[in-house]
């Protein structure tokens, strides 16, 4: 039976890894005798941190390679289902982490100008769970398999609906919740066998990653520090997701920048970052959203939809002109907060349905889109503004 081990590369899947290849007592009964059914396996989002890339190279590839364990490092290959996933490794002897993927997350977030929501954790599944599964279609079949995960005691929730997931001749397992780890007993187990402090693996932009109450700021802004490449993608998302939606932040609606510019040094990566926004290319967006109503409450905003249009592209300064223009011939001012410009052509109302319609100036990323209630929701929030507007 295939034994597939998911190796999100953090530290709980890292040290659960590590003691199965140095204590063959723990491994599962398919395991103990050798290692040659064990598939290590990696859905790469594309936006890793590098210096976890180095982290797996430098001490985990090699123990896998000297035992011979098939290492498989797969990826999205696009928007859609029908793009399918991308093999991008498949070998005994791993030396690489591929972590730029195929098609990255951050692709997905600025073609649509939008950021990871911390409310739900549906672009993971997206670009991992979903990405294994498919793996796992193709390379097993109907065949049984042990699936393991790498879940700690602390996460019954995640446990319970991987449980729920995945394919029916899926067994899992969760060692670390039989071995009654948690994270700090992961961190322990390899540092005592590596030597090393494993850093945390996440996406570059990932909103759970700045969390206050578990130091999750400490940790990631002087890893984008080190990492300013990266951080150019972060803060370009952010940028690009507030221009044409000042409500957007990358930490539930607060903006990374702002916690930038308040750390020390931060300011060295925003001025890298002005420069960068300098040389990109830019579009003037015509952006409109419809906002429906709750049932019986127009106070209370229901579903919206969006419309989102790049009219023209060129330099920054060709675009703020062209936004300059579009203000004089609507008769609206050209607003600024400072670091975004907006056109407001109209504004959503206090009551819903409501509509609200804006040109803005960002980088050239995202993609004509409308959402498939569009019409109807900005058509009825149209028709209810146009009636209070008579009635007042
Ligand atoms: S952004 Fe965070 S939650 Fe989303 S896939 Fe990346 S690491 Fe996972």
């Amino acid at each position: 039976m295939y034994v597939v081990f998911s190796y999100g590369m953090g530290a709980n899947g890292t040290a659960a890894l590590l003691r199965l290849l140095f204590e063959p007592e723990t491994r599962p009964a398919e395991l103990v005798e050798d290692l040659s059914n064990l598939i290590v396996i990696t859905a790469q989002t594309g936006d890793e941190f590098l210096d976890t890339a180095v982290m797996v190279e430098q001490h985990i590839y090699p123990l896998l390679a000297k035992r011979r364990v098939r290492m498989v490092q797969v990826a999205r290959a696009g928007h859609y289902e029908r793009d399918g996933i991308v093999v991008l490794d498949d070998t005994r002897e791993p030396i690489l982490c591929l972590t730029s993927g195929a098609y990255a997350l951050l692709e997905e977030l600025t073609s649509s100008a939008t950021v990871a929501q911390a409310k739900d954790r549906k672009h993971s599944q997206k670009f991992k769970g979903w990405v294994i599964d498919q793996w796992f279609k193709t390379n097993i079949g109907d065949e049984p398999y042990v699936h393991i995960m790498g879940y700690d005691v602390s996460e019954p929730d995640r446990v319970a609906g991987d449980l729920a997931l995945g394919l029916p001749n899926k067994r899992p397992w969760y060692p670390l919740v039989d071995w009654g780890w948690d994270w700090g007993a992961c961190e322990r187990y390899i540092f005592a066998q590596l030597g090393v402090r494993w850093k945390r693996s996440h996406c570059f932009e990932c909103p759970f990653a700045f969390s206050v109450t578990k130091g999750g700021r400490e940790r990631t802004i002087p890893r984008l520090l080190a990492h300013p490449y990266q951080a150019m993608g972060a803060l370009t998302m952010e940028y690009l997701a507030v221009a044409c939606n000042p409500k957007q932040g990358l930490i539930a609606g607060k903006q990374l920048y702002d916690l930038l510019a308040d750390w020390p040094g931060g300011f060295v990566l925003l001025e890298l970052f002005h420069h960068h926004l300098d040389d990109a290319e830019w579009a003037v967006y015509d952006v409109q959203r419809g906002f429906g109503s709750k049932p019986g409450d127009t106070m209370k905003r229901g579903r919206p939809a969006r419309s989102m249009r790049p009219l023209v592209t060129g330099s920054r300064a060709d675009m703020l002109a062209h936004l300059e223009r579009a203000a004089g011939l609507l008769g609206r001012r050209l607003e600024t907060d400072g670091r975004h410009w907006r056109v407001w052509w109209r504004r959503r109302g206090i009551y819903f349905p409501t509509v609200e319609h804006l040109l803005t100036a960002a980088p050239a990323l995202a993609h004509d889109k409308t959402n498939p209630g569009f019409p109807k929701l900005w058509r009825d929030g149209l028709k209810a503004t146009r009636q209070l507007e008579l009635a007042i």
